[in-house]
């Protein structure tokens, strides 16, 4: 105690008593006070001792106790504006949700609903029950299973369909989807034993034949997603792989990844396989994503036949992967938008894609108009947003980006995702980009006035 500094240090209860604590008390609980407070002491008290720094004036230490406080009780997970022009950017919580999903969601957790609960008959009724009729019209499969996510999803199926036994995949289809997610790590975890077959290339159906033994219990075809194969190639059609089941009483189980509703070529962009030609095919059960680009909530849709279904539904691991009510209220609502055919008007994913060059070249040049007159270099140029979510890889959609050139590009970025709200932006050719594509009307004045408070 022989350094003069450390005597100026305050002890807990003295800091505690200064005003601007006193005032800020009732916001948060007694031991996060004192703790917050006692930590700063110490690490104060080690500065003066190790590095000899002067102890700080009594306000400074409450201020800083201050910021401390709203720092731990702010929610990390904060909302931001993504203009990226990654539309399905899973960094960035995929799909937005459209008007009435959200509006669904935040009924179905404001009061109860009968999320399990049969109103006609005024006793016990299932979850699972809520969505299924939507997903059977618009897929035209028997029956349906919603769980928490795709990745659950196939492995519900393979842990309830082959367990203990084999599955035939191609080579070409042991694909890691990102953030670590292998299909041979899933098969793994499923308890599945993986036969692979063909080449990394070409896998032929007589390569799937030759494979199929007592042992076998399910053929498995992933979608590639997030990579393309080109040159000399050869995979064995669904509709081939379901006709081999069939002969040989195997399910086929297709593992989709995103999944489409709407016809992707539509939009000037490669086919990504839609749900309902998989399904008339004859896959035995289909996985998807909710979050992809059926542009609903995260969630796995499993359809196909209602045998299949049933032995899923009564899997324990289906207890373990089930959908929260609030989940399941937005899947219903984004469901009903292309039930009513309004799928490109109401659901945020599908306006992105389909939103024309023009209206997207109008909101860049009216975001530069209004960044030059505020004094800054800014110009509009042609670029190209993508898809994303492990959807259409190599497929761009043509756009029109706010480019600031002039301005160092990393740090005004580093600036602007530290702002509030963060933005997220990308840099082309050494020039900070905006793309309107991804950044919703709505966010528009906040992007700006966050670009402003960023220069
Ligand atoms: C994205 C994807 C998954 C995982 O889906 P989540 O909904 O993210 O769990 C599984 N398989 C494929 C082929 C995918 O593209």
């Amino acid at each position: 105690m022989s350094h003069p500094e450390l005597r100026k240090l305050p002890s807990v209860d003295r800091l505690l008593h200064q005003s601007a604590i006193v005032a800020a008390r009732t916001q948060f609980s007694h031991e996060l006070v004192v703790d917050a407070a006692r930590s700063l002491l110490e690490e104060s008290r080690a500065a003066i001792i190790d590095q000899g720094q002067p102890c700080p004036a009594p306000d400074e230490l409450a201020q800083t106790l201050l910021a401390r406080l709203h720092a731990a009780t702010q929610p990390t997970l904060q909302p931001l504006i993504n203009a990226s022009g990654v539309i399905i950017h899973t960094n960035l919580g995929r799909a937005p949700l459209s008007e009435d999903a959200q509006r669904a969601m935040l009924l179905a957790s404001e009061g109860y609903s009968n999320l399990e609960y049969d109103l006609a008959a005024g006793r016990r009724g299932s979850r699972y029950l809520h969505a299924v009729a939507l997903l059977r019209r618009l897929t035209g499969a028997e029956d349906a299973l919603v769980v928490n996510n795709n990745a659950g999803a196939v492995l519900l199926c393979l842990m309830a369909l082959a367990h203990g036994r084999q599955v035939i995949i191609s080579r070409g289809q042991l694909v890691e989807i990102g953030g670590g997610f292998r299909i041979p790590d899933v098969l793994l975890a499923s308890g599945a034993r993986l036969v692979e077959v063909g080449a990394t290339n070409r896998t032929h159906l007589a390569d799937y034949q030759r494979a199929i033994g007592p042992e076998t219990a399910a053929l498995l075809r992933v979608h590639s997603s997030n990579f393309r194969q080109i040159g000399f190639t050869a995979e064995v059609s669904l509709a081939e792989l379901a006709a081999l089941g069939r002969q040989h009483e195997l399910p086929l189980i297709d593992d989709l990844g995103s999944g489409t509703l709407l016809d992707t070529a539509r939009y000037g962009l490669a086919r990504e396989p839609r749900v309902q030609e998989s399904v008339q095919a004859g896959a035995t059960l289909v996985t998807f994503s909710g979050d992809k680009l059926l542009g609903g909530p995260q969630a796995g849709l499993i359809v196909g036949r209602a045998e299949e279904i049933a032995r899923l539904r009564q899997h324990p691991l289906t207890r373990a992967l089930r959908v929260d009510k609030t989940t399941l209220a937005a899947l219903a609502a984004t469901l009903s938008h292309y039930l009513a055919g309004q799928a490109e008007q109401q659901i945020p994913v599908w306006r992105m894609i389909a939103a024309s060059k023009e209206a997207l070249a109008a909101r860049a040049a009216g975001w530069a108009a209004r960044l030059t007159e505020a004094g800054l270099a800014a110009r509009v140029q042609p670029g190209a947003s993508t898809v994303g979510g492990g959807a259409l890889p190599g497929e761009t959609l043509p756009t029109c980006l706010l480019a600031l050139p002039g301005l160092p590009a990393d740090r005004m970025a580093a600036r602007l995702r530290a702002g509030q709200p963060a933005v997220v932006a990308r840099i082309v050719d050494d020039a900070l980009c905006f793309d309107p594509r991804t950044v919703l009307p709505e966010q528009e004045e906040l992007l700006l006035a966050a670009i402003l408070a960023a220069r």
